[in-house]
């Protein structure tokens, strides 16, 4: 009996959320249910931020637009502009340089993406954008409770029907 390998390899057992049946493996699925059970002991993995997806972009666009860029140009300086020149050439430097003008913009919008990002992020004030608990509280929320002139008057009326009925 290797219940004591198995009791080293997983020391923590668990319910599952879905049937509720016990003694269950985590990162394993459910032998009664057949769910997925996420380990929650172990700590979550932090997703990528907006800003890092901006920043990814900035890089990404960059790169093209100096590639496609050098690319067009060589070119139309290495093989364009001579009798033999197949009117291909031109059609792929056009493209590249397409390529490179649409990145541009993109590279244009992602900065102007990160600048915004950066001007919203007041500490303390606005909410963490790394996606961790922050320590504060978010505002409290009063529009979904009824007001207490209308529970006082339904309780009334409850208590006038049960003293007319009794
Ligand atoms: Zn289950």
């Amino acid at each position: 009996m290797n219940f004591g390998i198995s009791e080293c390899v997983y020391p923590i057992k668990m319910y599952c959320p879905k049937c509720g049946r016990a003694d269950q493996e985590p990162e394993t699925f459910c032998r009664q249910c057949g769910i997925f059970l996420p380990d929650l002991s172990k700590p979550l993995k932090k997703g990528q931020t907006p800003e890092d997806h901006v920043r990814a972009n900035i890089v990404l666009s960059s790169l093209t637009v100096v590639v496609c860029l050098t690319l067009s140009i060589l070119l139309y300086t290495m093989l364009g502009f001579t009798p033999q020149t197949h009117p291909l050439i031109y059609v792929t430097g056009g493209m590249l340089l397409a390529i490179s003008c649409w990145h541009v913009q993109t590279l244009w919008r992602s900065i102007l993406l990160r600048r915004h990002f950066r001007n919203k992020k007041t500490p303390g004030v606005e909410a963490n954008p790394s996606g961790e608990p922050g320590n504060q509280l978010s505002a409290a929320r009063f529009d979904d409770l009824a007001p207490p002139s209308v529970t006082d008057r339904t309780t009334k009326q409850l208590e006038e029907v049960r003293l007319r009925s009794s």
